[in-house]
């Protein structure tokens, strides 16, 4: 079956997931590392928002003392999601829920960190997700939003075994990691007045946000 971005059913969450688990496993713990030592949270608890099959927030388990819960509106993503939670050993720091980024189902301050990959290029109302995210964040909480695979090395090993998959797969990751994408999440950030800084190098895009105390 050829990768076909958003499709998020059955077949979707199979396909995503086998991709995790193949082409894109090296990614998520280089990009959990990159999260810990950026964001500097590693304990209490976090949010892996549109968590798909679960790799990062996965990951970010392994590498932490967080307790993790994986949101994500399609039940199907979520199904996989908590058989790799229960694979991994680690049904009891990660368990899914089902959500919306726009109406995050979670109280006020309830978050540490909250983390989002491939998932934002998705959302209909940027304004109202980040709202979300940082209704939900602690004080000095920290989120870290956007997409990318870590390094140049595996953006480009990632690149040549998924243009095998969807010749126009690079097309669709320069659009959703380029310079549009950048200043929208930047100009939503700015207008809803939300301390953050862009990071756009080899790692990806990425919105770290800061909830301040
Ligand atoms: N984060 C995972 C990863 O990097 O492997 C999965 C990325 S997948 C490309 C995007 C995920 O975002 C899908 O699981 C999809 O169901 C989820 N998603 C899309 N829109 C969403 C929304 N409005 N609220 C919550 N999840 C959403």
């Amino acid at each position: 079956m050829n990768y076909t971005p958003g499709r998020f059913d059955r077949e979707g969450a199979e396909h995503m997931d086998r991709i995790a688990k193949t082409v894109f496993a090296p990614v998520y713990p280089v990009l959990a590392g990159q999260i810990l030592d950026r964001c500097g949270i590693s304990r209490g608890r976090c949010l892996d928002v549109g968590s798909g099959p679960g790799s990062l927030g996965i990951a970010l388990a392994r590498a932490s003392d967080l307790t993790v819960t994986l949101l994500d509106s399609s039940p199907d993503m979520l199904a996989v999601a908590e058989e790799n939670a229960r694979e991994a050993g680690l049904s009891d720091r990660v368990s899914p829920l089902a959500g919306d980024v726009h109406e995050i189902p979670l109280p006020a301050g309830s978050v540490d960190l909250a983390v989002s990959r491939g998932s934002v290029f998705f959302w209909e109302d940027l304004s109202r997700a980040f709202s979300e995210i940082h209704r939900v964040l602690a004080p000095g909480g920290r989120a870290y939003v956007g997409g990318g695979f870590g390094t140049a090395e595996l953006r480009d090993a990632v690149q040549v075994a998924m243009t095998k998959e969807n010749p126009d797969w690079k097309s669709f990751r320069d659009r959703n990691l380029g310079p549009g994408n950048r200043e929208r999440v930047a100009g939503v950030l700015a207008d809803l007045g939300l301390r953050h800084r862009i990071i756009s190098d080899d790692s990806g895009l990425w919105a770290m946000i800061d909830r301040g105390r």
